[in-house]
C-alpha cells in the first residue's frame, strides 16, 4: 500500500505536512469529541523520517519526558484484600479512638453508636453517623455486616446505608434470601438504580463495598451541569457499572425519589441508623479528581 494511502493517513486525513488536525468527527457521530483533545501532527521522528505523532490533551503518545508526562505516583496496596493503600484517608480502623476522631452524629456531637470488636454499630435512635472530614468525588471502601440473628423482613432486615456527600445512598440491607423491591436491595442506588446482580453474603458475614463516585457538578444557578456517577463492587462483584445517577436518592413517599439539589463541593460521608444493628469496619477513602 502506498504510504499516502496508509490506514493512518486516511483515518486522520492528513493533507499537508505539519498540519494539526482533529480526528474526523464523523467517525464519532454520537460521542462528545471535545474531551480528551486528540491532535495528530506529521513531522520528523528522531531518525529524521517523516512520521505521524498523536497528542492527547497536548501530551504525545509514548512521551518519555517526565516533565511533560509525569509518571503516576507509587502507592503501596494494603497487604490483605480491602486493606487501605498507602495514600488512603482511613476513617475507621476498628478502634474507639479512630471512631471518635473521625465520626460524629449529624449535629457534630459525639455519636451514640457502639464500638466493639473492631466494628462500629448502628444504635436505634442514635441517628446517622457522619465523617468529620468532607469529601466530593472519591474512591470509598467500607465493610459491613447485617445482624447474624435474622429479624424482620424486606426493608426492615439489616437496613442501613452509605451516603456519599451525606446525600446519595448506596443501600445497605440484608439481601440474602430477603426479597424487597429491586431498587431498594443491597447495592442499589436507593430508588434510582438496582444492582446488576445480588452478590450478598449470609447474615452476619462481613461484606464489602468498593465505590468509585464522581460527584454531580452544579452551575452558579444550582442547575445540574453533570450528574453523579457510581461504579460499585459488592464483595468484589460489579453491581453498578458507571451508573449515571438520575437524581436524588432520598425518600419522598413510596414511589418518588427526590431530585438533585445543589450542594457544596465537599460534604461528610454518612451511614444510616435505620433501627437495625448493622456493623461497619475498615472504612477508608481516596479523594479523586472530579
Ligand atoms: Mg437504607
Amino acid at each position: 500500500m502506498a504510504k499516502s494511502k496508509s490506514f493512518l493517513a486516511n483515518l486522520f486525513r492528513i493533507a499537508t505536512p505539519a498540519a494539526v488536525l482533529a480526528l474526523t468527527p464523523s467517525l464519532y457521530a454520537e460521542e462528545d469529541m471535545t474531551k480528551p483533545e486528540i491532535k495528530v501532527e506529521k513531522k520528523k521522528d528522531a531518525d529524521g523520517r517523516e512520521s505521524v505523532f498523536m497528542y492527547i490533551d497536548g501530551v504525545k503518545v509514548h512521551e518519555t519526558d517526565t516533565t511533560k508526562q509525569p509518571l503516576p505516583p507509587v502507592v503501596s496496596p494494603g497487604k490483605v484484600r480491602g486493606a487501605p493503600p498507602s495514600d488512603a484517608v482511613v476513617l475507621f480502623d476498628g478502634s474507639a479512638e479512630s471512631f471518635s476522631a473521625n465520626w460524629t452524629d449529624t449535629k457534630g456531637d459525639t455519636s451514640k453508636w457502639k464500638v466493639a470488636d473492631g466494628a462500629m454499630e448502628s444504635v436505634r435512635g442514635a441517628g446517622y453517623v457522619q465523617s468529620k472530614k468532607k469529601f466530593g468525588s472519591c474512591q470509598f471502601h467500607i465493610e459491613w455486616a447485617s445482624p447474624s440473628k435474622v429479624q424482620g423482613s424486606g426493608q426492615g432486615r439489616g437496613n442501613s446505608g452509605v451516603f456519599l456527600m451525606g446525600t446519595y445512598e448506596i443501600q445497605v440491607l440484608d439481601s440474602y434470601q430477603n426479597e424487597t423491591y429491586a431498587d431498594g436491595q443491597a447495592g442499589a442506588l436507593y430508588g434510582r438504580s438496582k444492582p446488576l446482580v445480588n452478590a450478598s453474603r449470609k447474615p452476619g458475614e462481613w461484606q464489602s463495598y468498593d465505590i468509585i463516585f464522581h460527584r454531580p457538578l452544579f452551575d452558579k444557578d444550582g442547575k445540574v451541569k453533570r450528574r453523579a456517577t457510581f461504579t460499585v463492587l459488592h464483595n468484589g462483584v460489579l453491581i453498578q457499572d458507571h451508573t449515571v445517577l438520575s437524581g436524588g436518592t432520598g425518600w419522598r413517599g413510596p414511589h418518588a425519589a427526590s431530585d438533585y439539589r445543589a450542594h457544596p463541593d465537599k460534604m461528610p460521608i454518612s451511614m444510616q441508623d435505620h433501627g437495625n444493628p448493622v456493623r461497619f469496619r475498615n472504612v477508608w477513602v481516596r479523594p479523586l479528581k472530579d
